[in-house]
């Protein structure tokens, strides 16, 4: 991975990003203080209301996943380790696609952290499929895929999981044990990639957090394919401070370091600030319909794995 900065590189990069640190520094640590980031993230996200029910069915997604595994012999599924509710358990379900010769590359693709964006995981299911189907298909490249990060969320269309907690700024604290069993995950692999799939219920069209990413071609590639797929790209203001300028969120390492430091971390900045040279979040507009926002992933994963893999 010899192309990649290291974190201690990046971070001294560019004097534009540094000017803009201070301001927004500045910005984060006033609104921090004042309580006001904490309002307005309630405001976007909202109070899940109504009562708690079923929308879906965790074993006909574990049917699922295990027929991959009898599908093709270079396919394994595991449980990584079961969260339970109400005196339920859910298993959190990886699938691995090994290859014979030794891989050039090692990537981690993760759906379903928040349970009411099921778009990632239907394309998770769809991609694994498709390596199951054909041995040929990415052949060099290793993949760990877990489709439900938060299965209690995933099974009752909720944001959070069953104890309330919104698994996506659990990887300061750690108090959730979906967090603890990817947060195992991350100690014991090594991935060249991760990416983590959201959706967004504010926006037309795709965007994607590049997480201390430099490789500004790579990004503009990657939107590229996504345009020429005939997909609708978001350019303006996402949530409350970042600003999507041509479908791309520049989040620089400091503000992955601020996320830890306000106990905010998401799960694809854990795996970054980590080691992980290369993560992404990737967010589709909920008001697309499901097949669209599936056709966007594709798109825009297709790119990022063929220019990455090309390169080593
Ligand atoms: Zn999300």
């Amino acid at each position: 991975m010899g192309q990649h900065r290291s974190l201690a590189e990046y971070d001294r990069l560019s004097p534009m990003i540094r000017k803009k640190k201070i301001l927004l520094v500045f910005i984060c640590l006033a609104m921090a203080a004042s309580g006001a980031a904490g309002g307005v993230y309630w405001r976007v996200h909202g109070r899940e209301e109504g009562p708690v029910k079923v929308v879906r069915n965790y074993d006909a997604l574990r049917d699922r996943v295990e027929a991959l595994a009898t599908t093709s012999g270079a396919m394994t599924v595991q449980s990584l380790g079961e969260v339970r509710y109400e005196g339920s358990a859910w298993p959190i379900l990886m699938i691995s696609r090994a290859v014979a010769q030794s891989s050039k590359m090692s990537v981690l693709l993760t759906g379903g952290i928040h349970g009411n964006e099921p778009a990632g995981t239907e394309f998770l299911l769809q991609f694994a499929e498709m390596l199951a189907k054909d041995d040929t298909f990415y052949s060099d490249i290793a993949f760990d895929i877990v489709p439900v990060v938060n299965p209690w969320g995933w099974v009752h269309g909720r944001r959070k999981n069953g104890a309330g907690r919104d698994l996506n700024r659990e990887f300061a604290t750690f108090k959730a044990p979906e967090a603890v069993l990817m947060r195992d995950l991350c100690g014991r692999k090594r991935y060249d990639l991760m990416v983590d799939f959201h959706e967004d219920s504010h926006v037309a069209g795709f965007y994607f957090y590049r997480l201390a990413n430099p490789d500004e071609a790579l990004c503009r590639h990657m939107i590229a394919d996504v345009r020429d797929a005939g997909l609708p790209v978001h350019d303006g203001r996402v949530m409350t401070l970042f600003n999507a300028r041509e479908g791309i969120i520049t989040s620089p390492l400091w503000t992955l370091r601020f996320a830890r430091g306000i106990r905010q971390l998401s799960m694809s900045n854990y795996f970054r600030l980590e080691g992980c040279p290369q993560a992404f979040l990737f967010e589709t507009p909920r008001r697309l319909k499901m097949a669209k926002r599936i056709s966007m992933y594709r798109a825009v994963l297709e790119a990022l794995l063929e220019e990455t893999a090309g390169r080593l």
